[in-house]
């Protein structure tokens, strides 16, 4: 059995941009590589998040799966971190919550620029729309919350550092922003 740490990463309502920022951290990956190992991550063929130390969410929740997936990485992860905008506080996606659902699928399926053969996907294996798209703290516990859209490399080099050396994350001023 590895003694490396475990880490699972996963997108829900989210555009991978929190993903792509996790890469800027450069060489340091080497150096993370050395100590960490992924479960469930784009990196990896994992459909289903095993125990883990760390999980790492990007993007709200904006349908049945995505609860689902969230559920999953809670009962699984030690640690749950919330990156960025859109796990926080819903981000982009949640701007449909201001209109309401049944006239952004119309939008989307029937009536928008470019529509052709107008109907509502409603295949039985399609995960279910919610009302609104939700920040993951509404749905399970978050243990911390990673600012930005996305966060910095940097900021996942130190929160991830923060960590994996047994002390509590902590962002210093210049690294915290909401952008
Ligand atoms: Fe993409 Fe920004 Fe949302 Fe991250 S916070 S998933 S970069 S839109």
């Amino acid at each position: 059995m590895s003694n490396k740490i475990r880490i699972a990463t996963t997108s829900l309502a989210g555009c991978f941009g929190c993903h792509m920022s996790f890469l800027d951290i450069d060489e340091r990956l080497t150096k993370f590589a050395e100590i960490v190992e992924f479960d469930r991550s784009p990196l990896t063929d994992i459909e289903h998040c095993g125990e883990c130390d760390i999980g790492l969410i990007e993007g709200g929740v904006c349908n049945s799966e995505n609860v689902h997936v969230l559920r999953e990485f809670r009962r699984k992860c030690k640690i749950l971190v919330a990156v960025g905008a859109c796990a926080i506080n819903g981000g982009v996606p949640a701007l449909r919550n201001f209109i309401p659902l049944e006239e952004c699928l119309g939008e989307s399926y029937l009536d928008g620029i470019g529509v052709e053969n107008p109907q509502i996907p409603g295949d039985v294996e399609l995960p279910l729309l919610l009302d609104k798209v939700r920040p993951v703290h509404e749905i399970v516990k978050i243990d911390y919350f990673m600012p930005g859209c996305p966060p910095s490399g940097d900021v996942f080099w130190k929160v991830l550092t923060d960590l994996l050396e047994g002390r509590e994350p902590s962002l210093p001023y210049d690294l915290i922003h909401y952008d």
